[in-house]
């Protein structure tokens, strides 16, 4: 805008790598005065016209335009009111029967109703489409954030979660039974037999309320995000094409700025190449002035934009390459996907580990996920001690047996269940509420348990129990539901004068301080739905911890591990052992890097593996697969790209290679496999080559 501001853009430009960054135009912004100034050699009354006169000439003749057209235009899939009606009927009766129990009936009247009538049909349909495709190729799809609060999506199969009250059902006559078992989760019931058939009933129920994902009025605009497979989300990326039609789906673009460490790099930078002194509040006040500026654009990591048939992009955005890159086959929106989410379509196909980590479980042991017992009670017991893995914590560091799990293997985690000694599904829940809140745990919810104020049930773990407390404390229901929202957006202190008036209702009923006082904390809250779909996958993987953990651990490292590292891990206990001591010396004095403290956590799931009394076999040129862990009678397996520095390119050109026969020298291996002298070294340190001679020259002359 000023003069003085053009630095700026000459450190940008320097840190960017032009040559002639200090070689500025004088950019910025006239005044009238300075206007008339520059043109005055026309003449004072010249010079009027064109800098004053004809500029609002032209402006007069413009209209008012946005860059953005403020048109609404979702896409249409004819006949989606009916489908999405008949699928979830469908599904509704096979499970609950006919007709349906009232519960059932009234909720899903309900919700449908408001989704077909508010014009959402389309959007569950989409989501139903891309995971039914997902299942029939053999991944299951997480469910993120609320979108499990709906009924209305778990009949027609976006979501895992059934958010109706903990129930029991019958597989085989379809009796079922809804009643106050005070319990959380429909996991926690004890187990029971139909009346009816005799046949041992299913367990159901996580207990949601639509309202957090469809809003109190049910008039909300669903959000519907999904975590596929990180193997399987380019597939679905790919499906929507096939969904919508060719060139109606285009990724998101993302802009990139410049953050406060760079800017500050390039402030130095740029005062330190051109040998000038400069104090640090210098550097500090011009650093602030290049920050946030566009450096370069990108694509959102699931972010899919939807054009409607007969349209055409560019009426929305101009579209591009990421990062102005030629050679990208990639096209992206222009705009932001926040700047265009309110007029066209949004899909967030995320990618995810969790279900890949199934998926590859299954292929392991072909027991499919969904008929993991999520009331098992050995699975349950690790969250609370490390007996179900048949260690003691002295052997593995920990008292509780949840490294690797998801949610629940971090050292916070470990923590938290060491502070709340979870024994129910509820509790699970409840855990990853907490831990994903801002302000919900520390500072919050640990000190009133750890006085003994409250218990793990009571506290305020996700947003859907603010609702839900307040209405059996008799409060109207849309009153509960605006303190929710209030309160999970952090913003009960920011509106004193509203707070207070909730505050006072809360009073009236008996709402006791402590409650107020935590909900005047909270920053952020998870929805319940979000949790419980996580937890639904963490707990299944924990199974496969306990009952088979050769599958478990060869998933995790195949999939989850950030450093797995044969040269210390599969050479035995001690070996690892050392390789911990070690990190640990260094991390005290602060020393250790980034990639030490990753190998350090999957150092620790290593140890257990060894405690439990399982090893490895040595890496091996024709058995070792590419990247994935195997499993041979009660040992794992290494595969070739555990070695350190034998990249994953190589160890495909290998597996490829050894497809044509046995390597017949080192050379031939080199060859063939396309690995240079490097390589070849790496793989004779791990013993893969013994035996082998350096050439085929004897056989050829013997
Ligand atoms: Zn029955």
């Amino acid at each position: 805008m000023d003069p003085q501001d053009e630095i700026y853009r000459r450190i940008l430009e320097a840190g960017q790598g032009y040559e002639d960054a200090d070689n500025q135009a004088p950019l910025y912004l006239r005044t009238t005065e300075e206007m008339l100034e520059e043109f005055q050699y026309l003449g004072e009354e010249k010079a009027y016209e064109v800098v004053v006169t004809n500029t609002n000439k032209i402006a007069d003749m413009c209209e008012q335009i946005s860059p953005i057209s403020p048109e609404k235009c979702p896409p249409h899939i004819p006949g989606c009111e009916e489908d999405i009606k008949n699928i979830a009927y469908k599904k509704a009766h096979e499970l609950y029967g006919e007709p349906l129990p009232e519960i059932v009936q009234t909720r899903l009247d309900k919700e449908l109703n408001s989704i077909i009538s508010n014009g959402y049909s389309v959007m569950y349909i989409i989501a139903q489409k891309l995971v039914w495709k997902s299942n029939e190729d053999g991944y299951i799809v997480g469910s993120r954030g609320s979108v499990g609060s709906s009924l209305a999506a778990f009949m027609t199969g976006i979501t895992e979660v059934n958010s109706l009250q903990p129930h029991y059902r019958c597989g085989n006559c379809k009796y079922s039974e809804f009643e106050d078992y005070g319990v959380g989760n429909g996991y926690d019931l004890p187990d029971k037999n139909c009346p009816r058939c005799g046949q041992k009933l299913i367990k159901d129920g996580m207990d949601i309320p639509f309202e957090t994902f469809l809003g109190f009025n049910g008039d909300k605009e669903p959000d519907i995000d999904l975590n596929f497979s990180g193997e399987y989300q380019a597939k679905a990326h790919k499906y929507t094409e096939v969904i919508f039609g060719k060139g109606t789906t285009f990724k998101a673009g993302t802009v990139g700025t410049v953050a406060e460490k760079t800017a500050f790099g390039y402030v130095r930078g740029y005062f330190e190449e051109r040998g000038i002194p400069v104090n640090k509040a210098e550097m500090q006040r011009l650093a602030t002035g290049c920050t946030g500026i566009k450096r370069t654009t990108g694509q959102h990591p699931g972010g899919i934009i939807v054009v409607p048939k007969g349209r055409e992009i560019y009426e929305f955005t101009p579209v591009q390459h990421p990062a102005d890159d030629p050679n990208s086959d990639i096209i992206t929106t222009h705009f932001d996907y926040h700047s265009i989410d309110g007029n066209l379509l949004k899909l967030d196909i995320l990618g995810h580990d969790d279900p890949t980590v199934i998926r590859m479980l299954q292929d392991l042991t072909g027991i499919a996920p969904q008929d993991i017992p999520l009331d098992d009670k050995e699975t349950m017991s690790i969250f609370n001690s490390t007996e179900a893995l048949g260690v003691t914590p002295d052997q593995i560091n920990s008292k509780v047996g949840t490294f690797g799990i998801p949610e629940y293997g971090t050292k916070f985690a470990r923590g938290m269940l060491l502070d709340t000694h979870p024994t129910t599904f509820d509790e699970l829940i409840r855990i990853s509420g907490l831990s994903h809140g801002t302000d919900v745990w520390l500072g919050n919810a640990q000190t009133l348990i750890e006085q003994g104020v409250v218990t793990l049930q009571e506290a305020i773990c996700c947003r859907d129990d603010i609702m839900i407390y307040l209405i059996k404390k008799g409060l109207p229901p849309d009153k509960a539901f605006k303190i929710m929202e209030t309160v999970r957006k952090g913003k009960a202190l920011k509106d004193p004068e509203k707070w207070e008036g909730f505050k006072a209702i809360m009073k009236e009923h008996d709402v006791p301080d402590w409650y107020i006082k935590s909900c005047e904390k909270i920053k952020y809250m998870f929805p319940k739905a979000h949790a419980a779909a996580y937890v639904t996958n963490a707990f299944r993987i924990a199974w496969f911890k306990v009952h088979i953990p050769l599958a478990y651990y060869a998933a995790y490292y195949s999939i989850r591990a950030k450093a797995f590292d044969a040269q210390w891990m599969i050479f035995g206990k001690e070996k690892v052992k050392n390789k911990m001591k070690e990190i640990e010396i260094k991390n005290q004095k602060k020393e250790a890097t980034k990639a030490e403290l990753d190998m350090y956590d999957d150092l620790e799931i290593v140890l257990e593996m060894y405690e439990r009394g399982f090893s490895f076999l040595p890496v091996d040129l024709y058995a070792s697969d590419s990247t994935k862990f195997k499993i041979e009678e009660d040992k794992l397996r290494p595969p070739l790209n555990s070695i350190p520095g034998f990249g994953t390119v190589a160890a495909q050109g290998i597996v490829e290679a050894r497809k044509d026969g046995k390597f017949m020298s080192i050379d031939d291996l080199k060859i063939r496999a396309k690995i240079g002298n490097s390589g070849a070294e790496l793989l004779k340190e791990f013993g893969c080559l013994k035996g082998m001679s350096q050439s085929n020259q004897m056989s050829l002359f013997g």
